[in-house]
């Protein structure tokens, strides 16, 4: 089926369902609505960004309460308080993401689950907040002079706000902020050489799941015009967690079926087990948790994979052109681009990098080659700021980045690939490449939510097409990066540094599973990069692929430099023969 018209069709369907249905599914599916925008954050939070919290429903229940507090005791309008709330959640969560995300590993579910518990029991301790009975008489949300009392009138205004949220997330990901959101997963290595914070990235994801989960508990009091403390506990918060992963991250509309899914399932087993197996305990929690077991051992990626079988997307359509993003004039020729000057690297007792002395000019291709383990790698690392220098100094372009973030060094004009190929399996490959632009481009989460990016996003893809074209890989744009060899996941690699208009390319053994032909090809391309203007700095393991191509070439053995000079100097090198080519 066409997504366009299957969107029709659910549209068409949310529509008429309250004419049609009885009130008990009325109900039935306010909650779902309201469950939806809590699922829809921890898709971004959990399923995108790979970031855990238990405490969506502390975040419910703030949106709720703030409401309840001020409509009820201070006379507020429900327009009014949504602003309060929301500002209040959107320091909240802030605070919360700043100090635990930066942190990485255990600390944000931790601090969530600390946050929901004592937000559960401040909102039932305190006096004024009418204790474990909560707050009554919150009055109903007036909507253009129109009071929204009944039921089915406050499902529309629901489920347009859960249908404007699915757009706004949706475009969100499809967008600069919203790739880098999504490369998150791949490490921060990674997305720190394209120059994205991923301590702030996390937490921007982190606090738009919040102002969701938010805006759902604001909804929820004027839909109940009642609160107590018993939704927003901690068990809520695991149910939400529930929601977002059975109906799985590869689309928005994961939300909401994984939202529908669980709230249906436990309300027919509720109806359902007393008449089966008496009424005695509790069995349809036990039920429910075997059967979401089940479901997660059999659906890893949640429901949506096998649905979105029925309904094949069309490959997306790139625009043909677009403004051009803007362009660095590489340096002129003769230039100091890279002077590494007694570079010490140590891991524990190990001398990685030891005192190694080197530079590179402009439009130069300089090879450092050196036997497995030489540090090669290592040294790459220090010069793209992906590891620190213990000691010596390194200059890029005549500034000092011995001490910088790689994030800094990337706006300087350097870009780079992996030794280990680490690019965005799940993405596309011009998405992948687009990732490269990233600090070429500017639009932010808002822009892009609301599709004020279009000019923009034009560009950024139409530079990534170019790239791709310049590597011979256009005809893959398509294709998921994780479907493409090896050899050729390299080369869209190289695209994506390219993407980022470095000054100095550096490349870790682009060459490594490439065949015959496939290394022809990368050794042309780097030749017309370098009568482009490039400068390129390359590790390579493979002495014949770089005989040719390379001005220079810097040999490394055991962390130190043995021989420097013209490749066929170096190569009748007795010194280098012996530790390299002898081996
Ligand atoms: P190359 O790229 O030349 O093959 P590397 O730079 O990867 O070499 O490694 C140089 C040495 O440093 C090796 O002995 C390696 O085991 C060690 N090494 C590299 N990275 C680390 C690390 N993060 N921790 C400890 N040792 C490391
Ligand atoms: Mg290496």
């Amino acid at each position: 089926m066409n997504p366009r018209v299957l969107l029709a069709v659910v549209v068409g369907v949310i529509g008429i369902a309250p004419m049609v249905a009885p009130a008990f599914y009325v109900t039935l599916l306010n909650y779902i609505g309201l469950y939806s925008l809590v699922a829809l954050g921890l898709v971004l939070l959990t399923g995108v960004a790979g970031q855990t919290s238990f405490g969506q429903a502390a975040f419910v229940g703030l949106g709720a309460y703030t409401t309840a507090v001020l409509t009820t005791q201070y006379g507020m309008s429900p327009w009014f308080t949504l602003a309060i709330a929301l500002a209040i959640t959107l320091a909240v969560g802030y605070l919360l993401g700043i100090i635990t995300l930066s942190m990485g590993g255990h600390y944000l579910p931790l601090a969530t689950i600390a946050w929901g518990i004592s937000l559960y029991f401040l909102m039932g301790t305190i006096e004024s907040f009418g204790g474990f009975t909560g707050i009554t008489g919150i009055p109903a949300v007036t909507l253009f002079g129109f009071k929204l009392e009944k039921e089915g009138e406050f499902y529309y205004f629901i489920w347009f706000v859960v249908l404007a949220a699915l757009w706004c997330i949706a475009n969100l990901l499809d967008s600069r902020p919203g790739r880098a959101i999504r490369a998150l997963k791949q490490g921060s290595t990674m997305v720190e050489a394209f120059g994205i914070h991923p301590g702030r990235t996390k937490t921007v994801a982190f606090v738009i799941a919040a102002l969701l989960a938010c805006l759902s508990g604001w909804l929820y009091a004027h839909l109940q015009r009642f609160v107590n403390p018993t939704p927003f506990g901690i068990n809520q918060g695991i149910e939400y967690l529930f929601m977002a992963v059975v109906g799985g991250a590869v689309s928005v509309w994961g939300a909401v079926l994984g939202a529908a899914l669980v709230t249906l399932l436990k309300t027919w087993l509720q109806d359902l087990l007393p008449k089966l197996i008496g009424e005695a305990g509790q069995f349809e929690i036990i039920v429910f948790g075997v059967l979401l077991v089940l479901l997660l051992q059999y659906a890893r990626d949640g429901l949506l994979p096998y649905l979105q079988r029925f309904v094949p997307l069309p490959p997306r359509k790139l625009p043909s052109a677009g403004d051009r993003l803007p362009h660095r004039t590489p340096p002129a020729e003769g230039i100091s681009v890279l002077d590494e000057k007694e570079a010490r690297k140590t891991f524990g007792g190990l001398v990685a990098v030891n005192d190694v002395t080197f530079n590179v000019g402009s439009h130069e291709v300089v090879g450092l080659i050196g036997p497995n383990g030489a540090g090669k790698s290592t040294c790459f690392n220090l010069i793209s700021g992906a590891l620190e220098a213990s000691g010596g100094s390194i200059k890029f372009m005549g500034t000092e980045i011995t001490s910088k973030t790689a994030t800094e060094i990337a706006k300087l004009g350097l870009g780079r690939t992996f030794q280990h190929v680490k690019l965005v399996g799940t993405m596309t490959v011009v998405e992948n490449v687009a990732l490269g632009a990233y600090l070429r481009g500017s639009k932010g989460v808002i822009a892009s939510a609301l599709r004020l990016n279009t000019a923009d996003e034009a560009a950024a893809l139409a530079e990534a097409m170019r790239q791709l074209e310049r590597v011979g890989l256009a005809e893959h744009a398509h294709d998921a990066a994780n479907s493409l060899p090896l050899g050729k996941q390299r080369i869209v690699e190289i695209a994506r540094a390219l993407a980022a208009d470095p000054i100095l390319l550096l490349l870790d053994e682009p060459a490594a599973g490439l065949r015959y032909a496939e290394k022809q090809q990368l050794a042309s391309l780097i030749k017309s990069l370098k009568r482009e203007g490039m400068t390129v700095l390359l590790v390579e393991h493979d002495m014949d692929f770089v005989m040719g191509l390379v001005d220079r070439l810097v040999v490394l053995n055991f962390g130190q430099k043995l021989s420097e000079g013209l490749p066929e100097n170096v190569q009748a090198d007795p010194a280098v023969r012996e530790a390299y080519l002898g081996a």
